[in-house]
């Protein structure tokens, strides 16, 4: 191996390109702002970012939001993106604080979706753990939500979340609380939800665990939709097997912050740094 051409000392192969971590950045936490916000603010930017990689966008439309310390008990504070923005250009501080209503909270430069927040609102306020509410309108997504069946847990990803998927009708492009009640019901305490027609949403505590759900939940259609795009009949899985992947899989969602080697693997695969997303 040569030696650097400046003459400093390598990286070891394992950290090159890895962003300096969410503590590192408080050094550049804006005037006022508290460091829990800041920190939500960059790993939120981040996973924005790294929805744009994997293509999991769709225009300037979809949110992903994240609650966020601060509000009143029955009136929390979250944080959406801009609207008007592709998630490409989603920055720690372009993202918009706005409250349970749908209303920016403080000073911002661009306006948010109040149409887009409607079925993140009524989650959040619903669900104490739905911390994180991720939307996509993917390819695979979409068109497993438009098959009667919905998504059939018969490849290794859909496996994963059986008895974890909650399906709501289509009732149009959701504009008004109204639909609310119905929503929340037909998710109840589950995590993934497909909705109709329309697309694929998951929840979770943090941003790793709902990215890796959702990931999960995405490579799953798209198995679907190719297997079913070719001849002959799909193979089932025995029923003990699904029984056998939830306790193979509880030692991994035991541990702290499952779904965090993922995100970090994945911003350093992508590129994505903190110190570009300020
Ligand atoms: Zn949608």
């Amino acid at each position: 191996m040569n030696a650097p051409m400046n003459g400093a000392a390598a990286l070891p192969a394992s950290s090159a390109g890895r962003s300096p971590s969410l503590a590192d950045m408080q050094g550049l936490r804006p005037a006022g702002m508290a460091a829990e916000e800041w920190a939500l603010r960059l790993e939120l930017a981040a996973c924005y970012r790294l929805f744009d990689y994997l293509g999991w966008t769709e225009m300037i439309y979809n949110h992903i939001t994240l609650r966020v310390p601060g509000g009143a008990a029955d009136n929390p504070h979250y944080l959406i993106n801009p609207f008007g923005l592709h998630y490409a250009f989603v920055t720690a501080s372009n993202l918009v604080k706005i409250d349970a209503r749908g209303a920016v909270v403080g000073h911002s430069d661009f306006p948010v979706n109040p149409a887009g927040f409607t079925i993140h609102s009524v989650i959040h306020a619903a669900r104490a753990d739905a911390h994180c509410i991720m939307h996509t309108h993917t390819t695979a997504g979409m068109a497993v939500a438009c098959k009667q069946e919905g998504m059939r847990h018969d490849n290794f990803y859909t496996a994963m979340l059986h008895g974890q998927v909650a399906y709501h009708e289509f009732e149009g492009i959701t504009t008004h609380l109204g639909e609310g009640p119905r929503l929340i019901a037909s998710l109840g305490q589950r995590n993934v939800l497909v909705l109709r027609n329309h697309g694929l949403l998951v929840c979770g505590e943090d941003i790793p665990v709902t990215l890796q759900t959702m990931w999960t939940a995405q490579r799953g259609c798209e198995i679907q939709m190719a297997a079913d795009s070719m001849a002959g009949a799909n193979h089932p899985i025995d029923p003990k097997v699904f029984g056998v992947i939830l306790e193979q899989r509880r030692p991994m969602q035991m541990q702290s912050r499952p779904g965090q080697v993922l995100f970090d693997g994945m911003l350093q695969r992508a590129g994505i740094r903190y110190p570009d997303l300020v």
